[in-house]
């Protein structure tokens, strides 16, 4: 055992190599089984050297990673460099490089995927709580909005309820782009001020993650999903997936939902 370091970082390269004999690798691999930050390193040459012969894989890898590689580089700091140390660290840095190129990597394919929609139907509503989401057109007239949405290239037909009955005031809507679909949005406000926002785009609830609840009503099924301190319900309607999304309490939501699903209307002719 090398005297400097009671640590059996030295050899590690040489397991995974497999250069030890049995006695050697039996105690490096004791050592490792109760010494967190030999096991860090051994990780990140193993992770390194995987990232150098395959490219990027894992989901899961940019979390361990992080942890490993931060960790090596903690031990850096507190070592010592003698010359053979020095050719060590080279060699590791040189993972370290590789490993940390994985994670940016993995953390641009994680930030660049599409939003999922409950997310993004969230979002909308914040946004144009807080006022930064403007709309396109300011209008409490239903039947003026719907020819709005297909003057701005909407394809299918909206239906913009009059929830007047429901003490909601229609204010306008705007169309949203993401870049895969145009989603018609559209906005009302309670008498408590309170703002429910709905949502149409052609789709399917199928292609929806798995959702909070599910509930029934009549003929539909209404999936709930909860994301920033919203309820957001998703049915389908036709080929239109509709979706309802406020900060009032959840369940009101759901029923005003309910209330709002209805059958496709009859195709035109
Ligand atoms: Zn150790």
């Amino acid at each position: 055992m090398r005297s400097e370091s009671p640590h059996v970082r030295d050899e590690i390269e040489e397991l995974l190599d497999g250069r030890l004999d049995d006695a050697a690798r039996q105690r490096v691999e004791t050592h490792l089984a109760r010494c967190e930050e030999c096991e860090s390193v051994r990780r990140a040459l193993l992770l390194g050297r995987e990232s150098l012969r395959t490219g990027v894989r894992h989901e899961s890898m940019p979390e361990d990673l992080t942890a490993a590689v931060i960790a090596v580089l903690d031990r850096e700091d507190r070592r010592s460099e003698g010359p053979r140390a020095a050719a060590q660290n080279r060699r590791l840095r040189l993972y370290i490089a590789a490993a940390a190129a994985v994670v940016l990597v993995a953390l641009a394919v994680f930030l660049t995927r599409p939003r999922d929609l409950p997310a993004l139907v969230a979002e909308n509503y914040s946004e144009f709580r807080a006022g930064r989401l403007p709309l396109d057109l300011e209008t409490a007239d239903a039947v003026a909005l719907e020819r709005f949405f297909a003057d701005r290239g909407v394809r299918f037909r909206t239906r913009v309820l009059d929830l007047a009955m429901m003490r909601y005031q229609l204010l306008g809507g705007a169309v949203l782009d993401d870049g895969a679909r145009k989603r018609a949005f559209f906005v009302y406000r309670g008498e408590d001020g309170r703002l429910l926002a709905c949502q149409m785009y052609e789709g399917r609830v199928s292609d929806l993650r798995a959702p909070k609840t599910v509930r029934r009503h009549g003929d539909f099924t209404f999936l709930v999903f909860r994301a920033n301190d919203q309820t957001q319900v998703f049915w389908q309607e036709g080929d239109v997936v509709c979706v309802l999304t406020s900060d009032i309490p959840s369940e009101e939501v759901v029923q005003l939902a309910f209330a709002k699903a209805m059958q496709p209307p009859a195709p035109p002719g």
